[in-house]
């Protein structure tokens, strides 16, 4: 399987099938979205733009800008929550910007919600997003779907923008659906009162130079946008 193979397949041979996680992160390899470190301190490890030091790396954004793969990844999470939710009613799916957005969309479509919207960054304060735009009506259901999580943050910023700019409260969905979820430590269940469903699951740190047990067993950091190859050994 190359990267062609992959952007030949067809969303609808993968309706009713479930495709297993070493499957997906092979897809995610084949798209350079995704490394994680051997364990080997000969190994380099990964330096984040925030300058900390971290033994993964996932890009989403690589592998969801395909359509098809989008469309594929999106039926399995919808399916994976359908096997929790069942046949309830879903209203509404709303999705956090900027990958999450049309990701979200498709994750509507294949659970078969009526409704996809997403909350917007809010220009003028850092982290925080703005709901403004639409009216959620008080008996309708809301599922929150987000791309990539690592902590509770942009979670949080969601349902605080979606509580504040709605004119009524919101019926969300005591669950919360996560394409790639990556926290520091796993297990993590929930966040607040809503169950974490996540498509994939892994435990990615991320810590001062300092702190760092691969600088101090005397692995290299490398940036992994512009050391790629470097990094992941890749030819
Ligand atoms: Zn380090």
């Amino acid at each position: 399987m190359n990267l062609n193979d992959l952007l030949n397949l067809k969303p609808e041979n993968f309706k009713d099938k479930d495709i297993s996680i070493e499957e997906i992160l092979n897809w995610f390899t084949l798209c350079d979205a995704y490394w994680l470190h051997s364990g080997k301190p000969s190994d380099p490890h990964a330096e984040l733009t925030s300058g900390m030091c971290s033994n993964g790396f996932f890009d989403c954004l690589r592998v969801l800008k395909y359509v098809n793969l989008s469309d594929i990844l999106a039926n399995q999470l919808a399916r994976k929550i359908r096997a929790v939710i069942g046949d309830q009613k879903v209203d509404w799916v709303i999705g956090s910007p900027m990958a999450g957005i049309t990701f979200s969309h498709d994750v509507a479509r294949a659970i078969g919600a009526l409704i996809s919207m997403f909350t917007e960054k809010d220009p003028d304060q850092k982290g925080k997003m703005l709901w403004k735009r639409i009216a959620i009506p008080e008996d309708d259901t809301v599922l929150q779907i987000e791309e990539l999580t690592t902590t509770s943050k942009t979670l949080n910023a969601v349902i605080e923008a979606v509580g504040s700019g709605n004119p009524n409260p919101v019926n969300w969905i005591p669950y919360i659906g996560i394409f790639v979820h990556r926290p520091p430590k796993l297990p993590v269940d929930s966040y607040g009162d809503r169950k974490v469903i996540a498509l994939i699951e892994t435990e990615i740190w991320a810590v001062p130079p300092d702190e760092c047990p691969l600088c101090k067993a005397g692995s290299i950091r490398y940036r992994p946008k512009t050391h790629w190859k470097e990094l992941t050994g890749k030819r």
